[in-house]
């Protein structure tokens, strides 16, 4: 979707802290790279350092170590969205229907699959590479769980969709879920061992941490424009400039702020909240488990370990804000949600508080494809997470590092054939039906 030639592409908003992550409050606090502070060079600009900027920049590195790339990001790393979210790299769609699943449905799935697989298969190598830690990175599968008859008649029929495609899975009834969880509200649950569970911003650290020369991370070093220079484009930050043959935007739905997608992507939030440390002696079940909803629209929980005790987290709630921010006053309506979904799931927790709530942008699309692909000569786009960024964006950042490099990959090819995001319906229109669509979809999860 490429914009009449244009010279000059101005930011004109900046990402905002939505409340600080429980993931990053739970951590030694980073000590961020220099932020640009004079005028470089590189072949290859990156705007963004979150999943899709960093593995882009880890990408490059792989193809040609030669390639000189600087990756501006606007905050300090983990901070953002990337190191906020729920930790779920996500092996396989989540496609049910209660119509037929075949042909073509059957091909999406397929190459979703081996998208998402791209992501994990770059994650999992930076983690051997590394020797990363269980608490940072573990391939232990994930768990999607029930709370109603609906949800169970969903896992069935996704089972059945998995069975046909050949992916392992396994169905487990409410004692079996009970027996991992300690919780007796699920009434089924799906495992399916290909999911990787990572504690985000640990992760999304370690991933910007692992980059070496001639790939440079600037923190705190937001891209405030870009205009053509000669063959390629010069970047300005507030204290520098980097004049870069090719530019890859790795920034989300701030893609909408320099002027691109423009109409195209709808700012979607979703809130979490973490307890505070509790007696692991208080919950039965196992001492970690990380769990996603049966229903799209329900919550997602994990039971994870700190050190001094265990602590759940609560992902619900989403919200739409076209000026891609959040009030204090939505994380702490998002934060009731929570603890209502928390005290019906864990009575025998009663009186454990939340000790961290926040929110993190995303930036969906109608027709749930990435905002992707050669946007003006020489800038190319790896947006649009449509909700699973840790496997979506990653699987972006790569495909763009492919393209920018003029590698095929199979990869590649997924994304050749993918449309382009369609346009929303015009304001004031887009603005009520989301939030209609939301809060009806938020109401048809039910207890989910
Ligand atoms: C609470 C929560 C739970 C979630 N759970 C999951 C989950 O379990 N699994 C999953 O797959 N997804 C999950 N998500 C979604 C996931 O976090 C996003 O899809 C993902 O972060 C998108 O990755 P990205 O790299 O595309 O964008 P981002 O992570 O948003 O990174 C973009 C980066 O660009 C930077 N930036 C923006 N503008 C500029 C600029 N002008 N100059 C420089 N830098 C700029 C931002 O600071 C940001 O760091 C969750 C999200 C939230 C909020």
């Amino acid at each position: 979707m490429t914009q009449a030639a244009k010279n000059v592409f101005v930011a004109s908003r900046l990402p905002k802290r939505a409340g600080v992550s429980g993931w990053v409050a739970t951590l030694q606090p980073r000590t961020p790279r220099a932020a640009l502070s004079e005028a470089i060079s590189a072949d290859v600009a990156i705007i963004g350092g979150g999943f899709a900027g960093l593995s882009a920049g880890r990408r490059i590195s792989r193809l040609d170590p030669t390639v000189r790339v600087a990756i501006l990001e606007a905050g300090i790393v983990g901070e953002g969205p990337a190191g906020a979210n729920s930790g779920f790299i996500i092996d396989l769609p989540h496609e049910v229907s209660s119509d037929d699943f075949s042909g073509e449905s059957e091909s999406k799935f397929r190459d979703s699959v081996l998208l998402q697989r791209s992501a994990i298969a770059l994650a999992s190598e930076l983690a051997a590479e590394n020797g990363w830690s269980k608490d940072l990175f573990d391939p232990c599968g994930r768990y999607s769980v029930a709370m109603s008859a609906e949800g169970d008649k969903h896992l069935t029929a996704y089972s059945q969709q998995l069975a046909k495609m050949g992916e392992a899975h396994r169905l487990l009834g409410r004692e079996e879920i009970e027996a991992v969880t300690g919780s007796k509200a699920f009434t089924s649950a799906l495992f399916s061992p290909g999911t990787i569970i990572v504690q985000p911003a640990a992760y999304i650290r370690a991933v910007a941490d692992c980059l070496r020369e001639p790939v440079t991370l600037f923190e705190q070093t937001p891209a405030l424009s870009f205009e053509r220079s000669g063959d390629g484009w010069l970047v300005k930050t507030p204290t520098g400039t980097v004049r870069a043959g090719k530019i890859i935007m790795a920034n989300n739905g701030h893609a909408e702020s320099f002027g691109f997608f423009r109409g195209r992507l709808l700012h979607v939030f979703t809130y979490a909240s973490l307890t505070e440390e509790f007696d692991p002696a208080r919950l039965g079940g196992e001492r970690k488990w990380a769990a996603t909803p049966a229903l799209p629209m329900g919550t997602t929980v994990r039971r994870i370990n700190t050190g001094g005790g265990d602590r759940i987290l609560v992902r619900s709630r989403y919200s739409y804000n076209p000026g891609i921010e959040i009030s204090d006053a939505a994380i702490r309506s998002a934060g009731r949600l929570h603890d209502g979904k928390f005290a019906h799931r864990f009575p025998t927790l009663a009186g454990v508080g939340m000790q961290y709530r926040w929110g993190g942008a995303m930036a969906l699309t109608r027709n749930h494809v990435p905002a992707f692909g050669e946007v003006e000569r020489g800038v190319f786009a790896a947006c649009g997470c449509n909700g699973l960024g840790a496997s979506n964006s990653t699987a972006a950042g790569i495909a763009a590092a492919e393209r920018v490099l003029a590698h095929r990959s199979e990869l590649g090819r997924i994304y050749d054939k993918l449309a382009a995001p369609v346009l929303l319906p015009p304001q004031p229109l887009t603005t009520i039906g989301a939030k209609i669509h939301l809060a009806w979809r938020e109401w048809s999860a039910g207890a989910e």
